[in-house]
């Protein structure tokens, strides 16, 4: 019976490779691991960024970290952020994939380049990066945390290739979970609605719009306000950990009951 009952759950010794570590949710998933004694690999673009959170999760945790700067839509970077990983801590227990962009277009704005890169970040990096982490997931029977969106399971408009890439992400988690099941490995997914970070901006919104879009959730999200990492950082937490042991193929909504609404 697995060692289940300990509030998020505890994650000692577990061996997390975290993808987006050096920003936003996947900074804030890394500083909640650290705390509840993961060892983390953090993986990101931006090397500054990716020490800052390096070192604040050694300064929570204790443990040191490892850091590998790299792009995940470069195959050789994909196969030796996976291949440090395991060379540096001899197995791999957790992967959340937490790198992905934003992009905002409909079908008539778009452009095949600009599917081209958010399909290749949001949905084949993350299939590239789990193809190479499974066989050392099956050797630990570990699990894999995607983090989709609230897109994923709703439509709205001007987010065409973005709500397109997190249906396929949790299409993937829900087949991988199947696939994996009989060797023990889960595979869940988060959905988070409006969390900040720095992903709207990145997408093109200027402060004055992405001030009107946070505003504009005390309308659209019931709870009426915008999540924050570290309310995803605990959902991911608790599905990496023993307390979910009978989960997989889960997609948890974290976005204050969006999902349930629709407009009046
Ligand atoms: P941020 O922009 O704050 O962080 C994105 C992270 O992804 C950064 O660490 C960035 O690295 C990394 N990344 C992006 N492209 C690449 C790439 N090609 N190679 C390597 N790393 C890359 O956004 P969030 O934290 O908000 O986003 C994290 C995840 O959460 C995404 O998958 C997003 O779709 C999802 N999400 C976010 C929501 C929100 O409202 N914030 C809501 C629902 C889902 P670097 O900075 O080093 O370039």
């Amino acid at each position: 019976m697995a060692d289940i009952g300990h509030g998020l759950g505890r994650l000692a010794g577990k061996v997390a490779l975290i993808t987006g570590a050096s920003s936003g949710i996947g900074a804030g998933t890394a500083k909640m691991f650290s705390k509840l004694g993961a060892k983390l690999a953090l993986s990101g673009r931006n090397e500054d960024n990716l020490k800052k959170t390096g070192d604040v999760c050694e300064k929570l945790g204790g443990n040191k970290v490892l850091c590998i700067q790299g792009d995940v839509t470069i195959e050789e970077d994909v196969k030796r952020i996976v291949e440090e990983t395991v060379t540096h801590y001899g197995q791999l227990d957790i992967l959340v994939n937490s790198a992905g962009i934003l992009t905002l277009e409909t079908i008539e704005t778009t452009s095949l380049e600009q599917y081209d890169k958010l399909m290749n970040t949001n949905v084949r990096a993350l299939y590239h990066i789990t193809m190479l982490a499974v066989p050392h997931l099956i050797n630990t029977k570990g699990n894999i945390v995607n983090v989709s969106s609230v897109n994923g399971i709703r439509s709205f408009p001007n987010m065409l290739t973005y709500c397109m890439s997190k249906s396929a992400v949790d299409q993937f988690t829900r087949c991988c979970a199947l696939d994996l099941a009989p060797k023990q490995v889960r595979v869940n997914s988060v959905n988070p609605g409006a969390v900040v970070t720095e992903i709207h901006r990145r997408a093109g919104l200027d402060e004055e719009t992405y001030q009107k879009y946070l505003e504009h959730t005390k309308i659209t999200y019931p709870l009426g306000r915008p999540g924050q990492v570290e309310e995803v950082a605990a959902m991911i937490a608790f599905l990496a950990s023993e307390n979910a042991s009978f989960i997989t193929g889960a997609q948890i909504p974290i976005d204050g009951g969006r999902h349930v609404a629709c407009p009046r």
